[in-house]
């Protein structure tokens, strides 16, 4: 079995197995130095294969729809696909990006929790491209959430007054950097 990693992330001890090609040993720990799939060979050696390399035609400026799998503060990690049903949407398949906590919001955002939550539909920019990951800022006027689920009850939550974002099924409330136009997807 693949599982994507972030770079920080913790793997596994050192009791049990040792650090390979995309990951390093911290103390007695052994986290990921890469964004990838962890593998495990038969030496129990933990690699980091770095299959998310920037697909060709992915260039800063593009938006594109995300949606949130998981979360390393200050991280998310984000499994993309551009906007559009041009040449664009054929060519490129569904790719990994990072959003950071820096790159949330204009003004400061104290935890990537507050902004997005695993599971979010997002509107994003690709922000820049450095060191084979891909990074989205949601800044902009109308990037953010545009679908966003109960922590509580997984219902999609909908858009209130006041921003804020209300479940239907058990009242449940929550706050998110929202995009525009929200819950129409
Ligand atoms: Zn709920």
């Amino acid at each position: 079995m693949m599982l994507m990693k972030a770079p920080g992330e913790f793997l596994g001890t050192e009791e049990e197995y040792v650090p390979g090609y995309g990951s390093y040993q911290d103390g007695s720990s052994i986290h990921a130095s890469l964004l990838g799939d962890l593998t495990v060979d038969k030496e129990r050696r933990m690699n980091i294969s770095t299959t998310c390399n920037v697909p060709i035609g992915i260039k800063p400026g593009m938006v594109v729809y995300g949606r949130v799998e998981e979360i390393f503060e200050p991280v998310a990690l984000i499994r993309a696909q551009p906007i559009g049903t041009g040449r664009e949407r054929q060519v490129i398949d569904q790719f990994y990006c990072v959003l950071h906590v820096s790159r949330v919001k204009m003004g400061y955002a104290r935890s990537i929790r507050d902004e997005v939550r695993i599971g979010d539909i997002i509107k994003a920019v690709v922000d820049e491209i450095s060191n084979n990951e891909i990074y989205l800022s949601t800044k902009r006027g109308g990037m953010g959430v545009i679908k966003a689920f109960c922590a509580r009850c997984r219902e999609p939550l909908t858009l209130a007054e006041g921003q804020l974002l209300t479940c239907g099924r058990c009242e449940n409330q929550e706050r998110r950097k929202l995009g525009s136009p929200y819950g129409r997807i």
